[in-house]
């Protein structure tokens, strides 16, 4: 397999204009599963990004007074942009980030999906009002924007997560700053060349990249009203309390990690298969992924056979390779912290089934590839039971009953996702009841929201109130004003 190799100097994309930046700090961008250098980052120094600032400042005011209407169309354009150049973004994604091409293909569809939801945005802005609160004097409730307003993503959705908020951000009239992970930033100049295409008038999208010198100055600058984050919880939660005390709005998702409990009534078959996907796809580096199954009584034989041999059949390589079904994890060092912490899980008393680490690639043998995964017999008051590997490793606990395992699932710092596998209604209504977690699946491991859905983590999972994507996104990037309002009588009763 050739893999396709270059390096190019990245830039940043500011009032319209693609940017050098001058700054001499800049970072390397790997192909994780060839180790190969195929760009530079620059790291975006703070004059630089005020000057990002400064020109979505100045295209606010009449962005604001575009018509909603008008400021749907580029969305509209950038949904068939977006549809033309999907292979291109799909190998983008593949070549920076490592998953799978069809991965990758499978997170811009997530990602278009969130741009149709935004073009309803002449819907979703619209307000309301009373007649008559008292006696001749009407109150409306209206939807204004904030203004200047930045996202920060992470490295393992670098086509899906800034398309999570920009379109919803700009059709509500702001204007929106984004600073893609220093990993993967390849996939946002492509994201940005469309967005050019797409005809927004210079100012209103503009992209800075760097790592947290930038971000700290995109948090620091008066001028940014509003941040939305994703990333691990140490940062979220950083991220949250600088914005906050800077007087911004905040929405900042963190880590994950994930239980599924699978009880004896499950259709074993089908439940191994999902759940060894929602383990072992994207490498594990999914903030949906599962990464804890809990059995329930007899479930437990059957499925630790199934979940073995899952493991030990899948596919890891390339994933350009179309029969791969697992690529690379992000980075040496991220291959190292999860084998790492497989160590601690064993020295923790937790039974190693599946060993994943240490194996090599035929015709990669640079890359950073971690192998499926399995300890079992995990302690749950042990620190591996609460710690997010973010790497394709399962752990796995077991429990008598469903009220056990929902014990377990509630008592964990982090919220973002818990399953239930079972073939009865009636566990499955006292699951989601119960759970402590924001988004919830029945049968299902990956039970990511719909864009027309909130993305619901909770706990350290998730720092703010509005969510990610729908009318939360509405809501968390406008402001609402009410007028309540009469006018001396001009007109007669007689109607
Ligand atoms: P990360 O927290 O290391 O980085 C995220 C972003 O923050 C990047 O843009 C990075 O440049 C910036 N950053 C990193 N350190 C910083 C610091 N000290 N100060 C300021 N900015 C900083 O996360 P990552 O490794 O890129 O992504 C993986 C993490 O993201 C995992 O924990 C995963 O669970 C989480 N994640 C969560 C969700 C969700 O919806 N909850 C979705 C995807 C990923």
């Amino acid at each position: 397999m050739t893999v396709t190799a270059g390096k190019e100097q990245l830039l940043n994309y500011i009032g319209g204009q693609w940017h050098r930046s001058a700054t001499s700090d800049f970072s390397d961008v790997h192909n994780p599963a060839t180790a190969d250098v195929i760009a530079t980052v620059p790291h975006t120094a703070k004059d630089e990004v005020d000057q990002a600032v400064q020109a979505a400042l100045k295209a606010y005011p009449d962005w604001r007074m575009t018509p909603v209407t008008d400021r749907v169309q580029p969305l509209f354009r950038l949904k068939r942009l977006l549809e033309e150049n999907l292979d291109d973004l799909g190998r983008t994604i593949t070549i920076e980030c490592g998953k799978t091409y069809g991965e990758s293909v499978a997170e811009m569809q997530r990602a278009i999906e969130n741009v149709e939801v935004a073009c309803g945005m002449p819907s979703l802005i619209q307000g309301y009002n009373n007649e008559d609160i008292a006696r001749g004097i009407d109150e409306h409730m209206i939807r204004q924007p904030l203004g200047v307003v930045a996202a920060i993503t992470p490295f393992n959705f670098p086509g899906m997560i800034p398309i999570w908020f920009l379109p919803y951000a700009v059709a509500a009239g702001n204007c929106f700053l984004l600073k893609p992970s220093e990993k993967v930033p390849m996939t946002s100049q492509k994201l940005f060349n469309l967005l050019e295409q797409a005809g927004f008038p210079a100012g209103v999208v503009g992209l800075v990249n760097g790592g947290k010198a930038t971000v700290d100055a995109i948090l620091d600058h008066p001028e940014v009203r509003a941040i939305s984050f994703v990333g691990s919880t140490p940062v979220a939660r950083y991220i949250y309390s600088r914005a906050s005390a800077n007087g911004k709005r905040a929405q900042c998702q963190g880590g994950a990690k994930n239980p599924a409990v699978i009880l004896p009534d499950a259709d074993m078959e089908m439940s191994t298969r999902i759940l060894a996907d929602s383990t072992f796809g994207c490498a594990g580096q999914r903030c949906l992924a599962t990464s804890v199954a809990i059995t329930v009584g007899e479930a437990k034989g059957e499925f630790t056979e199934r979940i073995i041999a899952d493991a030990t059949s899948r596919k890891v390589g390339y994933g350009m390779d179309e029969s791969v079904a697992m690529g690379p994890v992000i980075s040496a060092e991220s291959r190292a912290r999860i084998e790492g912490l497989v160590d601690q899980g064993v020295g923790e008393g937790a039974k190693l089934l599946v060993d994943g680490r240490g194996k090599e690639v035929d015709g990669f043998r640079n890359g950073y590839f971690v192998h499926p995964t399995v300890l079992a017999d995990v302690d749950p008051r042990s620190d591996i039971a609460g710690t997010e590997i973010f790497g394709p490793v399962l752990s796995m606990m077991h429990a008598g009953t469903i009220e056990e395992a929902i014990e377990i699932v509630n008592n964990r710092r982090y919220g973002n996702q818990a399953c239930l596998f079972t073939g009865s209604g009636s566990a499955a209504r006292q699951f989601r009841y119960a759970v402590d977690a924001g988004n919830v699946g029945i049968n299902l491991g990956v039970a990511a929201p719909m864009a027309f859905f909130p993305f619901s983590g909770w706990n350290e999972s998730f720092f703010g109130d509005l969510h990610a994507q729908s009318r939360h996104g509405v809501e968390f990037y406008t402001q609402t004003k009410v007028i309540v309002e009469r006018w001396p009588k001009t007109w007669s009763r007689k109607f």
